[in-house]
This record gives C-alpha cells, structure tokens and sequence, in this order.
C-alpha cells in the first residue's frame, strides 16, 4: 500500500498526462486519470480532484468539476474502459466541484446529500439530483460499491463522506486536506463542528484518504489534520474569551508544529479570521 501512495504523491508533485492549451482561453488545462487502487481512479482537473469507480456494469463518476473536464473525463473512459457512467455522486453543492453534472445525466443517476438538492435547483450549473439521502446510503453497480456517509455540517450543510469499501479509500472534498492548512478565510466552514466530522471519519475501515484539492494520505495524516484544527480552535476560543480582537490574535497566535502544512504562512491569519467569524455567529 505505501509503495503505489508514494507514487500517488509523487504523482501528484508533477505535471504529467494530458496538457492541452487553448490560446481562446489562455488558460493551460492539465488534466490526468491515476489508478488510486484497484477499479478506483483518480480525476485531476487543474487544482480539482475527482475520483470514479470501474464496475462490471459500468462506472460511478464523482464530482464533475466543470463541463469541459466532465466531457474529458466521459469520452476517456468510454475510450479506455468501453463503459457509460450510470451514477454520479456530488461531494457538495459548491459549483466549482459539481459544474458539468449534465453531460454525465443522459445516462447516469444524479446522487446527492438532500440538502444539497434546494441549493442545486435553484442554479443553472449542474444536472439536479434524482436520488438524495439524509444519513447514510449504499450505491451497489455490479461488482463495485460506494458507501455514502453524511455526519452533520462541516464544510457546507451537505458535504458527503464517499467510502469506497473494496479499495479501503475514502473521498472528502474541502472538509479535509492533507499536510495543507484549511482553505483560507474558512468560507462556509463550521467549526466547532468540524471537527466532529474528522473524528467521525477516523472511524471508517480506510487506508487511502483523498481530498478534493492537493495530496493523498494515510489516517496519520487525516488524524494530524483534525489536531491541527482542535488546536486552531482551543488558541482563537482562548483569545476570543480574552477579549482580544481579530487583529491581536492574529498577531499572537502561532502554530508552528504545523509550519510544513501547505500555505502555512498565508492562510493562518485568515484561519483565525474563519474560526473568529463561527464564534460571533
Ligand atoms: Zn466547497
């Protein structure tokens, strides 16, 4: 298992596979499939992961991205596996994850979190749900199956815990990130509570811990992860009951057991500015 993670990470370090440049967009998109494990693959769409699982009856797509990686990633595997997307499983409703979902509903059954749904029908950027769920749900497509968890607010109302059972990997987009800190300001972040939501995830059967953005890793980094964040939090509680101001705990407050997280430096300051907003809400 350590040996094809290190590869994944090393993987992940470079920018390999297909790079195509559209000088209309100006933008390069790097796109790239990577055998996580077994019939479970990896979905790389610039800084977006995705991930999708190769069944006997055909395969369950993850998050979309957008409509442009959507119609990439449809057209490779009917390239490479000869197979239709029959299901597609949204992380959440934030759209820079889910755009696209149209171009998989002609032939796949749209699964989300049910309260992702309201948030979905009111857009015009992706393919509504057919199928939602309030706890827990299993999606069976012939020899391959996903378990769909969700454990209370964390990163929105409705981000899901997809657990792939076979492959002992789990996918957690936003709500968990490896050797990285917290996206920026926090946005739509709860905190206290997620932190219960890692916990809960701790207690999943899982060797493989992939994220939406960044990195793969092992439950020591999922754990490591959630002690980042339980000190973030007892250090901006403990400066809030102090009465200090934003701006006194930013000054203050360091935490450099996790300096060789990912953005350290830059996004710590708005890491308190994120826990500060939740405890004046
Ligand atoms: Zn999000």
């Amino acid at each position: 298992m350590m040996s094809s993670l290190k590869t994944s990470l090393l993987w992940l370090a470079l920018v390999a596979g297909l790079t195509t440049f559209n000088s209309s967009e100006a933008i390069a998109q790097q796109r790239e499939i990577k055998q996580v494990k077994g019939n479970l693959y990896l979905f790389r769409n610039n800084a977006h992961l995705s991930v999708f699982l190769v069944t006997s009856d055909g395969v369950i797509a993850t998050d979309p991205i957008n409509e442009g990686a959507a119609k990439w990633l449809e057209e490779e595997i009917r390239k490479r596996f000869q197979k239709e997307i029959k299901y597609v499983i949204y992380s959440h409703s934030d759209n820079d994850h889910i755009a696209g979902g149209q171009v998989f509903a002609d032939t796949a059954t749209v699964v989300a979190h049910e309260n992702a749904a309201p948030i979905i029908n009111d857009g015009t950027y992706t393919a509504p749900p057919n199928v939602t769920f309030s706890e827990s749900s299993i999606v069976q497509l012939g020899d391959g199956q996903v378990k769909l968890h969700f454990f209370g607010v964390s990163h929105t109302d409705n981000l899901i815990v997809m657990e792939f059972p076979q492959q002992k990997a789990i996918f957690v987009v936003d709500s968990l990130n490896i050797n990285r800190m917290p996206y920026r300001n926090l946005p739509s972040f709860y905190m206290p509570e997620l932190i219960d939501f890692i916990k809960q995830v701790e207690k999943l059967d899982y060797e493989i811990a992939i994220p939406g953005h960044g990195g793969l890793g092992t439950p020591k980094d999922v754990a490591r992860y959630r002690n980042y964040l339980e000190d973030l939090y007892i250090k901006v509680e403990e400066a809030h009951k102090a009465g200090k101001s934003l701006e006194q705990a930013q000054a203050s407050i360091q935490l450099e057991q996790y300096k060789d997280f990912d953005n350290y430096e830059a996004w710590l300051p708005l890491n308190i500015e994120g826990v500060y907003r939740n405890l004046n809400r």
